[in-house]
């Protein structure tokens, strides 16, 4: 038995040390932050596994319901995932084994019991939320070898061994090393062409404790989420879930806004790709993203310019348009997992800046003209009619525009009691209602409103310090917004 791998070595890590038990019965792929079956590092490293040992391939795809903030939103997203994954598996000689948990703690004892008859195990490396330590425990239930792949972005996290403070600084890293990260790529399809055994079926004892989910049934509209023990305040989204919805938002993105991209920030001409809750869920790949946008601007790997110096323009040797984009995909994007990656306090506080954290506490006496609690900013019932239609699109869409997410931030740092409780609410309401929550982007926006990869600004404000500021009125005197506020204001029917 050899261990030869297509997929880059750096991008694997074993946890553990236990051995590959040749006499398994199958090779388990236990689908955790991406869930797809396309350009997915770790199903691939599976596939090769299994063509190694001679094997059938198991992939398992789980919902728990006792995760923070799990919702009919988040539930449901993630299950219209699954439903696709099937769909594009079922022809596949790979067993697709899909489990959605009934009531808490029934899961229990799954992952272990399809881990005792496998040969070896791997799963997603996703550096944030509860999956570093979801993946730590496992480690010890699971009795053979098993692996963490990191399919997280262009350059591998380990690729980086410091902790950057600017996107500046990550970007003319970036650019020095992210080169030779461009040709390794994982397939597009990891199936195609592999011949492998197939399972009869998964033993009687596992399935009858743990039937596979009715995911036709789950998927359907409309849905009915009722039956899990999941908070059913936050409704499902209007927008559908699973890898066969992100290609198609993805191509639509390409055709029709890519080349406005440089005025995705006018609320009322959204020219945002919308990915994010699709990358966040692992629908779909950055590297797709990356081939369908480069190919489509004609990109190719001679026009990458290690020469830029940390400067976002002339980097790709592309158009405005597509340059910002790649910038927002890769340098802002993998900042974050840069962050979470190398540090467990990415979520605290004290995390911030020694600046943000000197000036925000000298300011925090500061009179706020208007203090809300979490009520209050939840139900969107500020004096801002700007900010109130920021909070009622998350409230109903699940997602911020993109330039009001950064207002929305700003505003709850100054209509908060102090910066600590700002933080609670933003995580809390970005958590809790953002499709794409729960990642390190989450944690990147919320605490650059804080300062974090940001400078010190002037004139000092009340409130803010040195904090960069945002208001109001200048955004809405800055963009055009009056289509968004008959949209989402309070006046709108929802
Ligand atoms: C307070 C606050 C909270 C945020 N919370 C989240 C969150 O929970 N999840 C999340 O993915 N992003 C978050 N962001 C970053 C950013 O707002 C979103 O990534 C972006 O709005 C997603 O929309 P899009 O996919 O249309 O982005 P596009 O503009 O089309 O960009 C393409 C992709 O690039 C990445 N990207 C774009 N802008 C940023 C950015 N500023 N920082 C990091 N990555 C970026 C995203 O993966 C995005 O999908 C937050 C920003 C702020 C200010």
């Amino acid at each position: 038995m050899t261990e030869t791998t297509s997929i880059p070595p750096l991008r694997l890590r074993q946890l553990g040390d236990k051995a590959v038990n040749p006499d398994g019965a199958y090779v388990l792929h236990w689908m955790t932050a991406y869930r797809r079956v396309g350009w997915n590092f770790a199903l691939q490293r599976a596939v090769d596994w299994a063509v190694d040992l001679n094997k059938p391939l198991v992939v398992f795809e789980a919902l728990r319901c006792d995760y923070r903030w799990a919702s009919d939103r988040l539930h449901y997203f993630i299950i219209q995932g699954m439903a696709d994954n099937q769909r594009a598996l079922s022809a596949s000689p790979v067993s697709y084994f899909p489990y959605v948990e009934p009531t808490r703690g029934d899961g229990q004892g799954l992952l272990a019991e399809l881990a005792r008859h496998s040969c070896v195990v791997t799963s997603d490396d996703f550096p944030c939320f509860f999956l570093p330590r979801m993946m730590r425990a496992a480690a010890r239930q699971i009795p053979v070898r098993f692996e963490l792949i990191d399919s997280n972005g262009l350059l591998p996290m380990r690729a980086a061994d410091k902790v950057f403070a600017r996107a500046y600084d990550f970007r003319r890293f970036l650019q020095r090393k992210l080169r030779p990260h461009l040709d390794e790529f994982p397939a597009p399809n990891p199936l195609r062409g592999v011949k492998l055994p197939q399972l009869a079926e998964l033993p009687e004892s596992l399935t009858l404790r743990w039937p596979a989910a009715p995911l036709a049934k789950l998927a359907a509209t409309p849905m009915d989420m009722t039956r899990f023990p999941i908070d059913h305040s936050v409704p499902a989204a209007p927008i559908d879930g699973g890898s066969e919805s992100a290609t198609a938002c993805l191509r639509s993105f390409v055709a029709e806004k890519l080349t406005r991209y440089d005025e995705r920030n006018q609320p009322d001409d959204d020219t945002a790709s919308g990915l994010s809750p699709y990358l966040h869920f692992g629908h779909i790949s950055p590297h797709q993203v990356f081939a369908d946008v480069t190919s489509s601007a004609g990109w190719n790997s001679d026009d990458f310019a290690d020469t830029a110096k940390g400067s976002s323009s002339g980097w790709w040797g592309t158009s405005e348009a597509v340059e910002s984009f790649l910038d927002e995909l890769i340098t802002w994007r993998e900042l974050g997992y840069n962050m979470c990656w190398q540090r467990d306090d990415y979520d605290r506080y004290e995390s911030l800046p020694d600046w943000a954290q000197t000036t925000l506490a000298e300011h925090t006496a500061d009179r706020r003209a208007y203090v809300y609690g979490l009520e209050e900013f939840a139900q969107a019932r500020t004096h801002d009619e700007l900010w109130n239609a920021a909070q009622r699109q998350l409230l109903r869409e699940g997602r911020i525009h993109n330039y009001l997410r950064m207002l929305w931030g700003k505003k709850i740092l100054e209509w908060s009691a102090s910066p600590r409780e700002a933080l609670d609410v933003m995580i809390e309401l970005n958590n809790k209602l953002a499709l794409d929550g729960r990642n390190p982007n989450s944690y990147s926006g919320i605490f650059w409103v804080l300062g974090r990869y940001d400078r010190a600004w002037g004139p000092e404000r009340p409130i803010f310090g040195k904090i960069r500021y945002m208001s109001s009125e200048n955004t809405a005197r800055k963009l055009r917004v009056a289509c968004y506020l008959e949209k989402y204001g309070s006046n709108a029917s929802s």
